[in-house]
Parts: structure tokens; C-alpha cells; sequence
């Protein structure tokens, strides 16, 4: 028998991974436990990247995931050899968003997809508020790769890793032969920057996929401990490493986070936001360390001593890195690709070789990287018409950055060039900010937090309008 209860459905946010359960409802945003899909304002937003309602579907989970010896044998070597193939390097995001819209737009095209990974889909995003929102892991997986691979009629090559790249005879080397390519895709994202830190102690962990963060939570979850009992030291208050120290601390764990400049994200911010931020941390329980820089990871008694050039060690269990990205661009650039901080590509997201294309967070476009989910959704909308011989123009957007910080959330679209123009506070209310950047006498970008972090969506509308004449407030 089905009860009501048993009949609760889930949805998910198709920009960034968020799943509104209807049994839990969403109650900062007000909605109740129990609040069916259906009945939800049209006016609410994803509490994590503030799309609405409309981008949302029904979430059936199908996280059979795939497993390397039945995909290794499933897949013994090239099969057929149509010189005519698309060849996707990477099973990402990128990677899997470009073969869905070139498979809406052309329904014979042979597709491979060569990933090093086990292919299985999942947005990332949500790897660093899976703590607070009691993600179990195996809910993290939302499509298997192989049944993915299915549904789509992509041929999957998982857990094989592209060596380089043989541009003259259009062929992808691997460890089990030659791949031909008709066109080939570069869409292997990016790693975590390293430092190797002097000092006895093991490397630090870091987040950058799902095999990562079963990592991560493997040593969280020790048995025998309880999160109070299991500090956490997060080095980098960027982006990631302010989102997992507000998540973890919302977990329960003593959390740590070690930054050497004088504020959180104090490249992306206007400063009395990035002070707001690092009050809101401290609120939370971090142990914010600013100006803060490290001397060695020692091995403690139990767990890692964190010595500082000045200041208090820091003793922690589980030592976090979240020092930033780089693209991932070692076959791109052995090959003779035209390569910067990510693989250089023009406005058709053509490399400097015009068979071989790159999109995500390994791609270099007028000369930035832009590692956020809307970057590869629009890249993967404008490269599958490239593919199909459209000729199409990439467009960045307006850049609008979301924090999922929960104690305080953000968007902050960050100008261009921070060099001509100045920030202005126009709201200040003790529940959130709003900050514009005006250059010229047009609105260059926002920032607005707390309850005014919604009002990005309608701020984007007003980028490159001229601002109202009224005397600045100077935001310091
Ligand atoms: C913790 C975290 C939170 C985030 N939160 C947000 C957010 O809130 N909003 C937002 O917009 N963005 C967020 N991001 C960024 C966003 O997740 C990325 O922009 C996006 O996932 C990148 O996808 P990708 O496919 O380009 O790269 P990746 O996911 O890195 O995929 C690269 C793929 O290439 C494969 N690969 C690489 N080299 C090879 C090789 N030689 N051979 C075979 N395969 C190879 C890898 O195995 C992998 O499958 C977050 C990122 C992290 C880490």
C-alpha cells in the first residue's frame, strides 16, 4: 500500500545539482516539510545557485554505478573505426552536457567518451554542501555512467586515461590502443593547485571529485569518533574552502580555516563583504586564521600539527587543501596545442588545431579560465551546433559567482577590471548587503549577500546600464 508519505517525489535543479525532496521541503526558504512540488511559489529560487522553479525536473535516481572490471571487460579496444567520430575526452559535466545537447541535435553521430573516471554523473557543486544538507554518498551519484552512456547512445570508455594525442593521423593514444577522431573534444576540467608544504606530515586531502570527497568523508566519518572530536584544518579561503568550512562546521566539526590574505576571498569580494563573510564564519564556530601563513605539517600525536610562521599551531585530524584550480592541459600542450592557463580556444571553442575542440574548466577563453556550471552549460549549447557545422559564437555570460555558504550567502558578479571604477554600497540592511561597481557610469558588476543575495537575477538585467547620478556611498 502507498502511503502519502511513501509518495514523495524529488526534483532536482538542472543547473546545479540541488535536490528539492519534497519530504523535507526547504525550510529556509520557508517551505515546510511535506510542501509538494506543485504547490511551491513560482517566485522561489534554488537555494543554491537562485535559478527558479521552471529549471528543475523530477529526479529519478539511477545510481547503478560502474564498476572497473565490468567496464574494463564490457570494453576491450576500439570497435568500430568511423573516422567520422565525435571523441570527447573527459566524462565531467562538460563533458557529458556537450554529448546530451550534440545528441538532441543529431541523432546518428557515432559519440565516444574517453574518461579516466568511472564516468558515473554527478554535479560537483554539490560536493561542498552535501555535510549540512545530510547527503549520503550514494545519493551523490545521479546517473551510472553506463546507463547514461545508454540512454544517450554514447559509447563509454571508462577508467582509461588519454596518453596524448597523434594530431597528423587523428587519433587519440591510449593504453588500449588508438582511438580515430572525426572531431575530438577536450574536456578535462581541471585539478586542484598543490604546494608541497615542508614538514613530516601526509599530503592534505583536497576536493575535486567525487572520489575525492568519499575520501574526505571516509576520514571524517572515523569510526569511534564523533565530529566534535575530529578537527578539521582547511587551508585557502577561496571559493571551496570557505563553502566545505560553513558546511563541515554546520556538521559539527571544529573546523579550522587558514588563509594568508587578511580576508576570505578577498580577490573576489569587495572588503565589507569579505568582512561579513568571515564574521558569518566565526558565528558559525571556524576558527578563521587570517594573514595567516604556514611554516610546516608536522606530524602530531594524532592527526597533523599545522605550524604558522606566527601564531597558535593548529592540530587537526583531517588537513583540507582548497588552494585553487589549474586546467588540465598536459595532453593539449605535449600535443602542440596552443595552451595559456587552460587550452586557448577562439569563440567557436576551437583550438588552435581546427579538429579538435575544448570546453569546461580546462578551456582558456579570452584569456580566463571560467570554471562554473554555467560556463559549460553555454559552451556545451554553442559547441554542439559547432560540431554539427552551425556556425555558432560562444558568449560568456555575466560571470555571477553563487557561495553556498549558508551562514551567509552570496552572489557577486565581479567586474572586469576592479581597476576602473569603484565599489558603492547602496543597501545595507543587518540581513544582508548590496554593493554595485560602477565604472563609467554604468553598473560593471554586484555583490549582494544574505536576504538581498536574491536580487542578483534582476541585477544581471541591469549590467552595462547607466546608474542613477545619486552621490556614491564609498564601500572600503
Ligand atoms: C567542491 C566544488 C564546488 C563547486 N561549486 C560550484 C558552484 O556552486 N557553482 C558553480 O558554478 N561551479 C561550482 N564548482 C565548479 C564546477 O563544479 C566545475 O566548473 C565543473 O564541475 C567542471 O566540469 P568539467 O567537466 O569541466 O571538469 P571535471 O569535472 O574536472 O571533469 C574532467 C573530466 O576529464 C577527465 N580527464 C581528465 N584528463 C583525462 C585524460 N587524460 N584522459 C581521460 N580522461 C581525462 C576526468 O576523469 C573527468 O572525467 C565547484 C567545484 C568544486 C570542486
Amino acid at each position: 500500500m502507498t502511503t502519502e508519505t511513501d509518495d514523495y517525489k524529488r526534483y532536482i535543479c538542472k543547473v546545479c545539482g540541488y535536490i528539492y525532496d519534497e519530504a523535507k521541503g526547504d525550510p529556509d526558504s520557508g517551505l515546510a516539510p511535506g510542501t509538494r512540488f506543485e504547490d511551491i511559489p513560482d517566485d522561489w529560487y534554488c537555494p543554491d545557485c537562485n535559478v527558479t522553479k521552471a529549471d528543475f525536473s523530477p529526479f529519478e535516481p539511477r545510481a547503478e554505478s560502474t564498476d572497473a572490471v565490468s567496464a574494463a571487460s564490457a570494453w576491450s579496444g576500439p570497435r568500430g573505426d568511423d573516422p567520422d567520430a565525435v571523441v570527447i575526452v573527459g566524462a565531467g559535466m562538460a563533458g557529458w552536457a556537450l554529448a546530451e545537447r550534440l545528441r538532441e541535435l543529431d541523432p546518428r553521430r557515432t559519440i565516444r567518451m574517453i574518461t579516466a573516471d568511472s564516468g558515473d554523473y554527478y554535479t560537483k557543486p554539490r560536493l561542498s554542501n552535501a555535510f549540512g544538507r545530510e547527503t549520503a554518498l550514494d545519493e551523490l551519484v545521479e546517473e551510472g555512467g553506463q546507463q547514461r552512456a545508454g540512454r544517450l547512445g554514447v559509447e563509454l570508455m571508462p577508467f582509461l586515461r588519454v596518453l596524448g594525442i597523434d594530431r597528423d593521423r587523428q587519433r587519440v593514444i591510449t593504453a588500449r590502443g588508438g582511438i580515430p577522431y572525426g572531431q575530438l573534444v577536450l574536456a578535462t576540467g581541471a585539478r586542484p593547485r598543490h604546494i608541497d608544504f615542508p614538514g613530516d606530515a601526509a599530503a592534505p586531502l583536497s576536493v575535486n571529485t567525487l572520489d575525492d570527497y568519499c575520501l574526505l568523508r571516509e576520514a571524517l566519518e572515523a569510526p569511534g569518533k564523533s565530529p566534535a572530536e575530529t578537527p578539521v584544518a582547511i587551508i585557502g579561503a577561496g571559493l571551496v574552502g570557505c563553502e566545505l568550512a560553513d558546511d563541515l562546521a554546520r556538521g559539527g566539526f571544529p573546523v579550522a580555516l587558514i588563509e594568508c590574505a587578511e580576508q576570505p576571498l578577498a580577490g573576489l569580494l569587495p572588503s565589507p563583504m569579505s568582512r561579513d563573510l568571515a564574521a558569518a564564519l566565526e558565528n558559525r564556530g571556524v576558527d578563521l586564521r587570517l594573514d595567516a601563513n604556514i611554516a610546516r605539517l608536522n606530524k602530531g600525536e594524532s592527526g597533523t600539527t599545522i605550524e604558522l610562521q606566527d601564531g597558535e599551531p593548529v592540530q587537526a585530524e583531517v588537513v583540507l587543501s582548497a588552494l585553487g584550480l589549474e586546467g588540465q592541459n598536459d595532453i593539449a600542450r605535449a600535443a602542440g596545442l596552443d595552451c595559456g592557463l587552460g587550452i586557448r580556444v577562439n569563440a567557436q571553442l576551437v583550438t588552435s588545431d581546427a579538429s579538435i575542440f575544448a570546453l569546461g574548466d580546462g578551456c582558456e577563453f579570452a584569456g580566463r579560465l571560467r570554471p562554473y556550471v554555467e560556463t559549460l552549460r553555454d559552451q556545451a549549447a554553442v559547441l554542439a551546433r559547432t560540431l554539427c557545422g552551425e556556425v555558432t559564437e560562444y558568449v560568456p555570460g555575466s560571470g555571477t559567482v553563487q557561495m553556498k555558504t549558508a551562514s551567509l550567502p552570496l552572489n557577486v558578479c565581479p567586474p572586469r577590471d576592479v581597476t576602473r571604477g569603484t565599489w558603492v554600497e547602496t543597501e545595507s540592511t543587518p540581513s544582508g548587503r548590496q554593493l554595485e561597481f560602477h565604472a563609467d557610469g554604468v553598473l560593471a558588476g554586484f555583490a549582494v549577500s544574505g536576504s538581498l543575495a536574491r536580487r542578483a537575477a534582476e541585477l544581471e538585467t541591469r549590467l552595462g546600464q547607466p546608474v542613477g547620478a545619486e552621490r556614491p556611498r564609498m564601500a572600503s
